[in-house]
């Protein structure tokens, strides 16, 4: 299933009935004939407000998002503020960013930076957003629609393994793709390629009534991520290790791979 999107709304972050089509048309005889241990559920969200609830729900949560600054247009920023005033824009936007990402600031005092966006609302104060702090929780975006706005650099995070209660209780998706990108005919194509390792090896490795989010609970999330070839991240690590012996052999090729990674995005 895919949220009313990119035809109806204007925070989608990629085209969400291409994809659901090309994964719909791909796995058509799986959905016709069955031969999966259980079911495998694909949402599309157009982004992060995730309309679909596939976080909760789905066993691959495809959700757009951005990775560049937060858009902001001045017209619309200072129409906005003219209408709701100054007690809805501390009380409804800058208290409720989960992360303090956005400051109410005097213009002259604004700063600047490439990961900065900002607004003016009058013509002496002004919107500031730190975008290395923004978690794309959309709430500012949703109260200003227009007069802020999602990036340019749009693209998915993908999640894996949502369910609600069957053999042990609720769990929400754990990410396994912080971000593709979703412009060219490659990057929807590398998407139901994701999509189609991961059926594989549910198929193989899944027992009779499991569903995905079980299946990982149960093998452990690293050996989930190799079989389907996808890169492990130490963001992904939910939980401290609480065995204190490890193993350091290939400690410094690992930690060089990571940040040739990080350097690289
Ligand atoms: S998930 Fe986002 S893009 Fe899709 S309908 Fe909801 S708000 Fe719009
Ligand atoms: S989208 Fe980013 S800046 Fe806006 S409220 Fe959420 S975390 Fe804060």
């Amino acid at each position: 299933m895919s949220c009313v999107g990119a035809a109806r709304c204007e925070q989608s972050c990629f085209d969400e009935a291409r994809a659901h089509r090309q994964v719909v048309n791909t796995f058509l005889d799986d959905m016709h004939r069955p031969a999966l241990p259980y079911k495998f559920k694909f949402k599309f969200s157009g982004c992060p407000n995730d309309c679909m609830n596939s976080i909760q729900r789905a066993d691959m949560a495809v959700i757009g998002t951005w990775r560049d600054n937060i858009r902001t247009d001045e017209k619309l920023a200072r129409k906005w503020f003219v209408k709701h005033g100054m007690t809805e824009l501390v009380n409804d936007v800058v208290s409720r960013c989960p992360t303090k990402a956005i400051m109410l600031k005097e213009t002259k005092d604004v700063s600047n930076g490439p990961k900065i966006s900002s607004v003016a609302l009058n013509d002496t104060q002004s919107l500031e957003i730190n975008n290395a702090d923004c978690v794309r929780c959309m709430h500012c975006i949703n109260v200003m629609t227009g007069a802020l706005a999602t990036g340019t650099d749009k693209g998915v995070t993908v999640l894996m393994g949502g369910k609600r209660t069957l053999k042990i209780g609720d769990l929400m998706g754990t990410v396994v793709t912080p971000f593709m990108p979703m412009k060219t005919d490659e990057d929807y194509e590398a998407l139901v390629e994701l999509a189609q390792k991961s059926i594989d090896f549910f198929a193989e490795n899944a027992l009779e009534h499991e569903r995905t989010g079980e299946m990982i609970e149960r093998i452990g999330l690293i050996n989930f991520l190799e079989g389907i070839g996808l890169e492990i991240d130490p963001n992904m690590v939910s939980t401290p290790r609480t065995n204190p012996y490890v193993r350091t052999d290939g400690w410094d090729d690992e930690v060089a791979k990571i940040n040739a990674r990080k350097a690289a995005a």
